[in-house]
């Protein structure tokens, strides 16, 4: 099948039987919900883009397997050029939808699954690598999206998963049979879960063999029997309902998408298992993922940023402050900001290195660098760009006002008329347009947005303190002492 469009992606969401539930009720039609259809759109991107001879290079790759022509969300990183074009993939997209577009977890675990599985095969002589093979090659046939999925719920973070009082805290198997798995569970924060039309689950952390059963990685349709989703809710959510809501939502068309994601009980056959009580691996496949996402950020995020940063410039070009030498400042220090974090994404990919499986591996240190700058960051980059924008971004009367026909002044004049006056910037600029621009800011910086670009830069592909486990364990201190020990001439 060849590439998919963004419409014929949509489409294909309708044929998919997917359980959905918001407000405590079950959603029937979530392709065309409100609150849920920006975020389809958000992926629809990654196929539309691929369709764009401007963008062929970035968009799309040949696949290792087939030797076929397919989007490059579904290939297996044969290069460290294929990392730095998927870092500028991403950032591209960050650039089109400023927001999060979800598809990436899906790459990111299809590389660390196919590199993980040649190494447990290699010891336990397992067939978990073809069986691998085999399903990505059915992904990358039929152009699809998959959840890639790892956070478990976690319970009493002091105890291990088998130590847990509920063990369902964590995705474990409940049953073997001879002809695969029962497992029982969830995911929890699953970026695009309902948009996907796959999930591929991984172990949460490194298990010892007591939580051999927690050691379970597996793909599953988004539709299977048992399979549900518990849709999250963002800030501001409940604007994107709103008649005619247009301008109070920021981000009109695009968002980004988290929700639980239930196993209770669902089957898994033998050949969709690459994990299946091998402990010793879950930490090589928890580790892989998180630092394919941790290079993720910074170009996703990056791209994300360069849309804020042209906001701060428009809002103060808007009410006449843009010639301020501290406004300029203000942008050089947002655009050294973003441009630090790309820096480290292309950094980790050309360190890359061949794993033993034959795709490639971003450096680990350098990835986890670029992740814990995430944390930080786009959080100065939210400040200056709310420094700028100036308090209107949370003071302003709601677009129904500005458009309001009821008069209030004496000589007269509507709502709408004495919004637009008192809250007009320069005069050559409609106040619309600096309605706009702030609206936009509000939603990125506190509304649904906030959830792609701020919360999630801190705990999207792992918190803080997990990549400072990672740079201790990488950091290589011992060989650092042995250097000054040879300079100084200590023995
Ligand atoms: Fe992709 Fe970034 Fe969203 Fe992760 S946070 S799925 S890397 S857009
Ligand atoms: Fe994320």
């Amino acid at each position: 099948m060849a590439l998919m469009t963004g419409a014929q992606y949509i489409e294909s969401l309708r044929k998919l039987n997917t359980r959905v539930y918001m407000f405590g009720e079950k959603v029937d039609n979530w392709v065309d919900h409100p609150m849920i259809r920006p975020s389809i759109n958000c992926v629809a991107m990654t196929y539309e883009l691929a369709h764009d001879p401007q963008y062929e290079d970035l968009m799309t790759a040949t696949s290792n397997i087939t030797g076929k022509k397919i989007n490059r969300f579904g290939h297996l990183h044969q290069s460290t050029d294929d990392l730095r074009k998927k870092v500028k993939m991403l950032r591209l997209l960050g650039q089109k939808t400023a927001s999060c577009f979800q598809r990436c977890v899906g790459m990111d675990a299809f590389n660390s699954v196919f590199s993980t599985t040649f190494e447990t095969d290699e010891k336990y002589g397992t067939h978990y690598h073809d069986n691998f093979v085999k399903y990505l090659t059915y992904i990358q046939e039929n152009d699809l999206v998959v959840d890639g999925a790892m956070t478990d719920p976690k319970g009493d973070r002091g105890l291990s998963p088998s130590q847990q009082s509920d063990p369902d805290v964590f995705v474990h198997i409940v049953e073997k049979r001879e002809d695969g798995i029962v497992v029982k569970g969830a995911k929890a924060h699953q970026t695009g879960s309902i948009n996907s039309h796959e999930h591929l689950i991984m172990p949460t952390m490194a298990m010892k063999e007591a939580d051999k059963a927690y050691a379970v990685s597996f793909a599953i349709p988004s539709d299977a029997e048992g399979l549900y989703m518990i849709y999250g809710r963002q800030s501001c959510d409940t604007r994107k309902l709103e008649e005619n809501a247009d301008v109070d939502l920021g981000n009109q068309k695009f968002g980004g998408q988290e929700a639980l994601v239930v196993f209770d009980n669902v089957f898994i056959p033998n050949d969709r298992i690459f994990l299946c009580e091998e402990y010793e691996f879950a930490g090589m496949m928890v580790e892989r993922f998180a630092g394919y996402h941790r290079q993720s950020y910074g170009g996703c995020k990056v791209g994300v940023g360069d849309v804020v940063i042209g906001a701060a410039a428009l809002a103060s070009e808007y009410n006449g402050a843009n010639k301020a030498s501290h406004i300029k400042d203000k942008l050089i220090e947002m655009t050294h900001l973003n441009e630090t974090l790309y820096a480290c994404g292309m950094a980790c990919s050309c360190e890359g290195c061949p794993t033993k499986a034959g795709n490639y591996q971003i450096d680990l240190l350098l990835a986890n660098v670029c992740k814990q700058n995430v944390t930080r960051f786009p959080y100065e980059i939210v400040r200056l760009a709310e420094d700028i924008a100036g308090g209107l971004m949370v003071t302003m009367p709601s677009e129904k006002d500005f458009k309001s026909d009821v008069v209030v002044g004496k000589e007269g004049e509507t709502i709408g008329e004495i919004c637009n006056k008192y809250f007009a910037g320069r005069a050559d600029v409609p106040t619309e347009d600096r309605m706009r621009v702030l609206r936009f800011l509000e939603n990125i910086c506190l509304g649904s947005s906030a959830v792609g670009y701020r919360t999630e830069s801190m705990h999207g592909a792992g918190s803080p303190q997990a990549q400072r486990i990672m740079i201790a364990r990488q950091g290589n201190i011992e060989g650092k002492k042995g250097l000054v020990k040879d300079i100084a001439g200590i023995k």
